[in-house]
């Protein structure tokens, strides 16, 4: 899974003199090492550059004084906005729903839509990441765009696309980006109809969520019952799809985990029974449930003053109610060796696609976390609560040569992660990755 189908032949290449980043847990650097990438766009030798054999017609990078690190993986992210506020809780006309979502999936719109997730997409490779996780598109466009990537015709990130949602009508992502059901046999027949359409990730939304809320109280509040999400579990895994729950209270994470979701996103505190189920959860796909809290998603929130944000009330109460159990989630998570994830939620409230870097940083500063583990879940832990450990997350030979290259060790500065001087997608090089930035945005999820 995830492999490139065509495997274009392209000159291969060797990284001389770099200093690996590893993306241990100990934070780990290699000096002085040589990283060959095939011309099908796998390493095929990671080595201490003195003992390099460099075959001829190796095109050889010098990479003294550089750092060379595994890509980030971005286990949850929206491609459909851009990070600018999204307006949301409020009641909409049922006319005025009707008429976005004819827009949205006529022709013009779709080609409309596939233009916008490219550029998002771009944002994202750009900064350095090179897995991705799409968990609620308006329609298939992040299957579409993963098929020209792995064609090879558009230049991109692995990506996992969810398509739309699965959720309660009226609940978190009805209509915009989710298909509705009401009984666990419906939700089997909705999950067989985004596999049909060809995803490789699934999305329930166990609670409400903060985004679309229209009342306070929402956010959190049990959606999807455990029954409904256990038939999406036994749908996707029979086709080896993990499944993911959207859930930000104590209730809907246990009848999310209890049901067998793979990962939870978002999160909430946790008591014992919770913490058992992450660690060992018999009816998820691997036996155990991955946490993405999506820091980055909810900081900004609670943390920025709301005249600046330009969010609702409702948007902020949920927001106060939430947030607080994300974050000690995370830190509980950490504290239990529960594999916790990097999600950032790009595309809500003042996430850009381009600053995953961010929820790293906000998992050293409020959950606890040493930089070294925060990059070590950004990279090696993403790769295995994605089933993608023995393709990507890790720079070892046999991997796909998915690589950033970077000014300073990560560890020592997360923000380095934010300029990536050159990234490296499955062997394919972009070598001068530039980024459209929000200075706004930037500036005020600078103050805190
Ligand atoms: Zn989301």
């Amino acid at each position: 899974m995830g492999r490139l189908q065509g495997r274009k032949e392209r000159e291969p290449f060797v990284l001389e003199h770099a200093s690996i980043a590893t993306g241990d847990e100990a934070g780990t650097v290699e000096t002085d090492m040589s990283i060959l990438v095939s011309a099908d766009g796998r390493i095929e030798q990671v080595c201490p550059t003195e003992l390099a054999y460099i075959p001829s017609g190796y095109h050889r990078i010098d990479a003294t004084g550089k750092f060379v690190a595994p890509g980030l993986i971005n286990a949850h992210v929206h491609l459909f906005a851009d990070g600018k506020p999204l307006s949301g809780g409020g009641n909409t006309s049922p006319r005025v729903i009707n008429g976005v979502m004819k827009a949205l999936h006529s022709p013009a719109g779709r080609l409309l839509m596939d233009a916008r997730i490219k550029k998002n997409v771009s944002a994202l490779l750009n900064s350095g990441v090179t897995t991705i996780r799409t968990l609620g598109d308006i329609g298939y466009e992040g299957v579409r765009l993963r098929d020209k990537i792995d064609a090879e015709e558009v230049t991109g990130p692995r990506i996992l696309a969810a398509g739309p949602l699965l959720a309660i009508p009226g609940g978190h992502g009805d209509p915009f980006i989710s298909l509705s059901c009401t009984s666990p046999e419906e939700a089997r027949r909705r999950t067989r109809e985004n596999l049909d359409h060809g995803v490789n990730a699934i999305k329930v939304a166990a609670t409400g969520g903060v985004t679309d809320a229209t009342k306070v109280g929402e956010a959190g509040s049990p959606q999807m019952t455990q029954d409904e999400m256990a038939a999406v579990c036994d749908e996707a895994h029979e086709f080896g799809v993990l499944v993911a729950a959207h859930a930000q209270s104590p209730e809907g994470v246990k009848a999310a985990l209890k049901a067998g979701v793979d990962t939870i996103e978002h999160g909430s505190a946790m008591d014992d029974e919770i913490i058992g189920l992450f660690l060992d959860n018999p009816r998820s796909l691997r036996g155990f449930s991955g946490l993405d809290p999506t820091l980055c998603a909810g900081l900004p929130l609670i943390k920025l003053p709301q005249d600046q944000l330009g969010v609702s009330d409702i948007v902020r109460s949920n927001s106060e109610l939430v947030v607080d159990g994300m974050v000690q989630g995370a830190r509980q998570g950490r504290e239990n060796g529960i594999s916790v994830g990097v999600g950032t939620d790009t595309g809500m409230t003042f996430v850009p696609q381009y600053g995953t870097w961010r929820e790293l940083d906000y998992m050293v500063k409020y959950a606890g976390f040493t930089p070294a583990q925060a990059f070590h879940s950004a990279t090696q832990v993403n790769a295995r609560n994605l089933g993608f450990s023995d393709v990507t997350g890790s720079v070892e030979a046999g991997k796909d040569a998915d690589l950033i290259v970077l000014a300073e060790d990560p560890v020592k500065n997360l923000r380095t992660l934010a300029n990536p001087q050159l990234v490296i997608a499955r062997g394919k090089p972009v070598w001068h990755p530039e980024v459209k930035h929000f200075e706004d945005i930037d500036h005020l999820l600078d103050t805190f």
